[in-house]
């Protein structure tokens, strides 16, 4: 997710530059201004207590627009990220937004402060009052909306400064070089937002040698949690150990374990663009465990790609691997193969049934040769 707030003075150019930003980088647009002006003009209760405010030039309560705010974010939950427009306006506000990006498992990447002197402002809303129709667009109004902005909105750069979040672009050019001075601040940071796949799928279902190109051809690691645990026991390391005597046992690793692993995974390939999980996360608890683990590297996932094949096609396909070199120890007996699917069906499905509803999630045929499936991946990877 790319969630950007557009800052500044109002006439600094936030709705212009709005429209570009919202139809390049495919982002879901909030302006809380218009959202209350809609508001006022189907006169329902929200916009009857927002209008006097408004036309004042004062700002409306925090209350109001954490409401408007919450419900549009929570409207529209396959939004590919948030591009906010006079919001955060207050320092209240800021702490508002932090809150409800957490409650999205994301944050803001940049608070883009277009930076305009009052002077400029003042003139570029008057010529604007002429024809927007705007209550708040005359020049006592405009006054106050600038005192507002100096008095109350200000200290929200701070804020941001501080969580180093913050960029700011001279607002007084012309609309095509603010445009530009922006599209370079976000590219900036598309670069710095690690980009991580899950794949989703049965076993057999092409995950594995489609992960392997995949990381390869976009720079990103492969993360195969099943062939981490298989290494760690060849390498005969201390976890190696531990995870030996739990597979004759025949228990299951501990979450502990696989989460150092892939943690530890994550941090020795900070060069790498992201990452392509496989085998992870199988089950409801480990799909949280993965929004922590990403969150605490400061990121978050970007795709969740599920490759369907039908499943006497899964069992072809096992039954063919398990006479090549790259039979796994489970895939010789059918018992196993069978239990595999079991827990699939248990543990997993669950995990797909969530994602279901994420923008982020798309499905794919699997049942299709290895290149005609790989090129369908590749339509889905927006990197
Ligand atoms: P704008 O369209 O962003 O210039 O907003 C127009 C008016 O709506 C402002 O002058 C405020 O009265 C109100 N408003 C818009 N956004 C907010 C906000 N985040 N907090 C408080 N008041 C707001």
């Amino acid at each position: 997710m790319l969630n950007i707030a557009l800052f500044g003075p109002p006439g600094a150019g936030k709705g212009t530059q709005a429209q570009n930003i919202i139809e390049k980088y495919n982002l879901f647009y909030i302006s809380t201004g218009e959202i209350l002006r809609r508001e006022i003009q189907r006169e329902t209760e929200l916009g009857l207590k927002a209008q006097n405010i408004i036309s004042s030039g004062g700002l409306v309560s925090d209350e109001i627009i954490v409401q408007i705010i919450e419900n549009t974010i929570t409207q529209n939950p396959k939004a590919n990220g948030f591009l906010f427009d006079g919001f955060p306006r207050t320092y209240i506000q800021a702490y508002i937004l932090e809150g409800l990006m957490i409650k999205l498992n994301t944050k803001l990447n940049l608070l883009i402060n277009l930076e305009t002197p009052e002077s400029v402002s003042l003139q570029r809303l008057l010529l604007r009052g002429k024809s927007s129709g705007r209550m708040d667009d005359n020049s006592q109004v405009i006054k106050h909306r600038l005192e507002e902005y100096r008095n109350k909105t200000v200290p929200v750069i701070d804020f941001y400064k501080n969580k180093g979040v913050y960029k700011a672009v001279d607002g007084s050019q012309t609309i095509k070089n603010v445009q530009i001075q922006l599209e370079e601040l976000i590219k900036a940071e598309q670069k710095n937002i690690l980009y991580n796949v899950v794949l989703m799928g049965y076993p057999g279902s092409g995950r594995g040698s489609q992960g392997i190109k995949l990381a390869k051809k976009y720079g990103l690691e492969y993360i195969a949690t099943g062939q981490m645990l298989d290494q760690e026991i060849k390498k005969d390391s201390q976890l190696g150990k531990q995870i030996k005597i739990l597979y004759e046992n025949g228990e299951l690793v501990p979450d502990e374990i696989v989460v150092k692993l892939i943690e530890k995974k994550i941090s020795e390939n900070q060069n790498k663009k992201g990452f392509v999980f496989k085998g992870f996360p199988r089950t409801l608890v480990q799909s949280y465990i993965l929004d922590g683990l990403l969150q605490k590297f400061n990121s978050g996932i970007s795709k969740i790609i599920l490759l369907n094949v039908p499943n006497l096609k899964l069992i072809d396909r096992l039954a063919k691997r398990s006479k090549t070199d790259r039979c796994m120890p489970y895939d010789t007996d059918t018992s196993k193969i069978v239990k595999r699917f079991q827990e699939h069906e248990e543990k997993t499905l669950p995990v797909i049934r969530k994602y279901l509803e994420y923008s982020i999630f798309s499905e794919i045929d699997g049942d299709a040769n290895q290149d005609e499936v790989f090129e369908n991946l590749e339509k889905v990877i927006d990197l």
